[in-house]
């Protein structure tokens, strides 16, 4: 039976919960003492989080591209890249293997055209909100049209990413500060929210949102328990 290839770390709180949730889902399917074969190559995030800072991103690429083939020379059958943002550089590792990468993006963009939405808010790293990488795979691709919190909101979604959410700080001010941008997002037209950061569910988990929630870690499991759960 193949593995599962993850490229993870970025940051291990959000990987903990992929690795947590594959298996899970794997028992839930299975039964038994069935688990998750999974191969994790976990990165030290600092070194990641620095070149992103400096812009990098060949760089960024290049190391995630030899940790993919590390992964496949290992047995890995597919790999999942368990952020979003770092999808920017899919293209480097898809390149670089001969295995596929099960995109974020896409797993995002099948569940919101699943659900019927059109118009989602985006809510994630600066990257990821303000490029383009992420928001015209959606828009190519399923036809879902992205909606943005102000550049003062995203610039603080952002700060709370990397200074709280990826260093394990679940705090209540950055909790009601996320809502009240949804509660925006929705006032101007949003029909549902897109958690388009790995570690935003961790933040807002069991909380009364103002718009439905697609959340990309819990999409992107879901992707990658598919493609074991075939293999079995
Ligand atoms: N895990 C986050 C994401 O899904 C942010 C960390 C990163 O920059 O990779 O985008």
């Amino acid at each position: 039976m193949q593995a599962l290839g993850m490229l993870g770390g970025m940051s291990w709180e959000s990987t903990a919960t992929y690795y947590k949730w594959l298996n899970e889902g794997v028992r839930d399917s299975l039964g038994g003492l069935h688990s998750a074969p999974i191969l994790l190559h976990s990165v030290d995030f600092a070194g990641i989080a620095a070149l992103q800072k400096a812009g990098e991103w060949d760089e960024a690429g290049e190391q995630l591209a030899d940790a993919a083939r590390g992964l496949e020379r290992a047995g890995a059958g597919a790999l999942l890249l368990a952020t979003n943002t770092m999808h920017k550089v899919a293209g480097a590792i898809e390149s670089a293997v001969n295995i596929p990468l099960l995109h974020i993006g896409e797993a995002v963009g099948e569940a919101l055209q699943q659900r019927g939405i059109a118009k989602a808010a985006l809510l994630g790293t600066r990257f990821t909100m303000q490029e383009d990488f992420y928001k015209r795979r959606l828009t190519e691709c399923f036809g879902i049209e992205t909606m943005l919190p102000t550049l003062e909101a995203m610039s603080e979604i952002d700060r709370v990413i990397f200074a709280e959410l990826c260093q394990g700080e679940f705090n209540q001010p950055a909790r009601e500060f996320y809502l009240g941008v949804l509660e925006q997002l929705r006032d101007q037209g949003a029909e549902a929210a897109i958690l388009g950061c790995t570690e935003i569910g961790l933040l807002l988990e069991g909380v009364d949102s103002p718009l439905p929630l697609i959340d990309s870690t819990h999409e992107h499991v879901a992707m990658g328990l598919k493609w074991l759960l075939d293999k079995f």
